[in-house]
């Protein structure tokens, strides 16, 4: 198929060609001066996009999955209870994990398409949970949960466990706020906001969470937070890391900061804001039914009544070499998702959404030629409009 793949699932998103380019060179020493300051740089601005001035980053070569294990086995001992809520695959997944790990978790269900309410932080915290486990962006229905809630509704029952919190599908592309939010623990993944292959896992950790790792939690080898702080304080690693992933960090890092942070969300609530006018006006549902708790990094559509969502993923890529992500556990043949996170601008997402109308057509699902595409552009030019008109009366032209 002649044209550009269209990768749209919410992660692996697409990769700069500036960030490909970085990272096609040869592998140098992993102990010399060179890499030691390509390290030292990064550790802070890591940091930075995590928006942290207390928290260590800690970088591994594993996927997301990986940094679940190493934000759990540093800071909790085995048969520690924790709590966690059932509001996707993710949060599940997340879960899951502990509980595989020996953590003793206590999990809350909720509807698939909600947000985590502080609510149900507050009904549900006991005084022996030594942690709760959220998941800022769930990825399978596409809800943002409010973390900083969730912190408080912890305070508020006077309990001291940590907050450990999933950020892989918004880190970098919606407002994460370590600090402010006080959250012990972060994790996120390469492939996703960072504009990274996959390949990379990263956790940020309070200094509360370091102490509590330093004197306790789990038999743990290769995600030990205290050989990987130590040598990094010199810019090495106690293992092998992966080299060139790290190039093109540096260079995907850069980008960030050359948009700016706020501009990069401001970018994706932008982007989001199309899709979902697009989803409405093909008279489709947005799983997520709290426009509050909308994610600004993908869009969870739900489907018709007789159509599979499968049907229409396998008519995209097919015809279009679009790749649009599937519904994930019981979401399975619900609902498609459109990813619009990273390296992404308003008319790759209107390439995109003009692809989805064409296969929901060729699926039998009525809509208007351009129906969708019309309703983003609309969006788009009204905002972009409020943006102009902010920035004048910013400097008062
Ligand atoms: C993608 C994702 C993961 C899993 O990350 P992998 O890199 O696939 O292991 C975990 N949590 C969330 C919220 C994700 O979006």
């Amino acid at each position: 198929m002649s044209g550009r793949p269209f990768l749209q699932i919410p992660g692996p998103t697409n990769v700069p060609d500036r960030v490909l380019r970085a990272m096609d060179r040869a592998v140098i020493d992993h102990r010399s001066p060179a890499f030691a300051g390509l390290v030292r740089g990064l550790l802070p601005d890591l940091a930075r996009v995590f928006k942290t001035e207390r928290g260590r980053v800690i970088v591994y070569p594993s996927s997301g999955t990986g940094a679940w294990e190493a934000s759990l086995v540093n800071v909790l001992a085995p048969g520690d209870r924790v709590l966690a809520f059932d509001y996707g695959h993710f949060s599940a997944g997340f879960a899951a994990a502990a509980r595989n790990l020996g953590f003793a978790v206590d999990l809350v269900p909720l509807r698939w398409g909600a947000s985590v309410p502080a609510s149900a932080v507050a009904e549900h915290l006991k005084p022996d949970h030594r942690a709760v486990l959220v998941v800022h962006n769930e990825t399978s229905t596409g809800v943002r949960s409010d973390v900083r809630g969730v912190r408080e509704a912890i305070d508020a029952k006077r309990s001291d466990a940590l907050l450990i919190v999933d950020t892989v599908s918004s880190l970098g592309s919606m407002d994460f706020r370590f600090d402010e939010w006080r959250v012990d623990v972060a994790l996120t993944g390469s492939q996703k906001g960072l504009m990274l292959p996959p390949g990379l896992g990263f956790v940020c950790a309070s200094p509360r969470a370091i102490e509590v790792a330093a004197k306790g939690g789990s038999p743990r080898n290769f995600f030990d937070w205290r050989p990987i702080l130590e040598d990094n304080a010199a810019g090495f690693f106690p293992y092998t890391p992966a080299t060139l992933m790290l190039f093109g960090l540096r260079e995907a890092l850069d980008m960030l900061f050359a948009e700016g942070l706020e501009a990069v969300f401001a970018r994706h609530h932008r982007l989001a804001e199309g899709v979902r006018a697009a989803v409405r006006a093909w008279g489709l549902g947005i799983l997520c039914e709290e426009p509050d708790s909308y994610s600004d990094s993908l869009t969870a559509v739900v489907m018709p009544e007789g159509l599979d969502s499968n049907v229409v993923i396998t008519r995209a890529r097919d015809r279009f070499d679009l790749a649009l992500g599937v519904g994930l556990s019981k979401l399975r043949g619900r609902v498609f998702r459109i990813g619009h996170l990273g390296a992404l601008g308003e008319l790759e997402v209107l390439a995109t959404l003009g692809g989805v109308e064409m296969a929901l057509r060729e699926c039998g699902h009525a809509v208007a030629a351009g129906a969708g595409v019309a309703a983003a552009e609309e969006r788009f030019l009204v905002l972009a409009n409020a943006a102009e008109k902010a920035a004048v009366r910013a400097y008062g032209r």
